[in-house]
């Protein structure tokens, strides 16, 4: 019969957010597949727990992940984790989870920390709608295109970003979002210096030009404002009344037709069209 993987979310900075399912998952998994082993063992041995373990990251992913599906198929049951937070979200883990399922294997996800809910949840930001986009591409190219495609996005967007690039981040989304766009930094969540700026892209930028980012980020960007209604165009629609009685419609009909053509309440037009036939 086969095993089952199990994936394990591991504090994003403050040991205490294990919980007691997560630690019981690792006690009781045959092997742990760790992104870092040498960042796992350092959890593992504050746990107290001693377990085998292999290494699966991004470049070993390919051939480790047939090894474990092999390892899970005899029977034997692997707990995934990676450096911190949620296994498999912008972290390896993705793949496993599929081969997993298309190889009919049980996948047991527990839930726990992720940096991406976490700061969404302090962001400030509306939280109703959001959208998760991960790292952007490092390629420019790529980056501003995928920055163009979310430019009237209403959702909340999460970005993750390395501290090195922050800057450059910053100051693409203010180019196409606008400085005037709601930001939340969030940083160093869950660590002693945790912080959360809550300001403008534009102000962003400015802030990160005098001093350089330290520790770990999200990004939580506020979604485009919806469009705001044009204004009521009184000419556009006692013009479109008049051809259309002119067309031999009575004005009760060519009221109700232009009000729903222009999307306008139709006694708003039905007065217009009155006074203008006054005047
Ligand atoms: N799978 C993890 C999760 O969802 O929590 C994320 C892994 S991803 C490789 C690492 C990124 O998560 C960092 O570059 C940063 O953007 C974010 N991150 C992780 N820990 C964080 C923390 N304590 N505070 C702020 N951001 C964090």
């Amino acid at each position: 019969m086969a095993g089952m993987l199990y994936l394990v979310p591991t504090p994003i900075g403050n040991l205490g957010d294990i919980s007691i399912r997560c630690r019981e998952t690792l006690e009781k998994a045959d092997f742990i597949a760790a992104e870092d082993t040498r960042v796992t063992l350092k959890l593992l041995n504050h746990l107290g727990i001693k377990k085998p373990l292999v290494s699966y990251y991004e470049h070993n992913k390919g051939f480790k992940g047939e090894k474990i599906l092999q390892r899970i198929l005899e029977g034997q049951t692997c707990a995934l984790v990676s450096d911190a937070g949620s296994p498999a979200i912008s972290d390896p883990g993705e793949t496993l989870v599929k081969q997993c399922a298309q190889a009919g294997i049980p996948v047991c996800a527990i839930p726990g920390p992720c940096a991406a809910i976490t700061a969404l949840s302090v962001s400030g930001q509306p939280t109703g709608r959001f959208c998760f986009e991960g790292f952007l591409s490092t390629a420019r190219k790529s980056r501003r295109e995928h920055l163009q495609a979310l430019k009237s996005e209403q959702r909340t967007m999460i970005f993750y970003e390395a501290p090195h690039k922050l800057a450059a981040t910053l100051a693409d989304l203010s180019e196409a979002f606008g400085a005037d766009r709601p930001i939340s930094l969030c940083r160093e969540l869950t660590k002693l210096h945790e912080e959360v700026i809550r300001t403008t892209l534009g102000e962003a930028v400015t802030l990160y030009a005098q001093q350089p980012p330290k520790g770990e980020f999200v990004l939580v960007v506020a979604g485009c404002a919806p469009a705001e209604k044009p204004p009521v165009d009184e000419a556009d629609a006692v013009r479109r009344v008049e051809f259309l009685m002119a067309q031999g419609l009575s004005r009760k009909d060519a009221v109700k037709q232009a009000a729903q053509e222009l999307e306008l309440p139709k006694n708003v037009v039905y007065d217009l069209s009155l006074k203008a036939a006054d005047d």
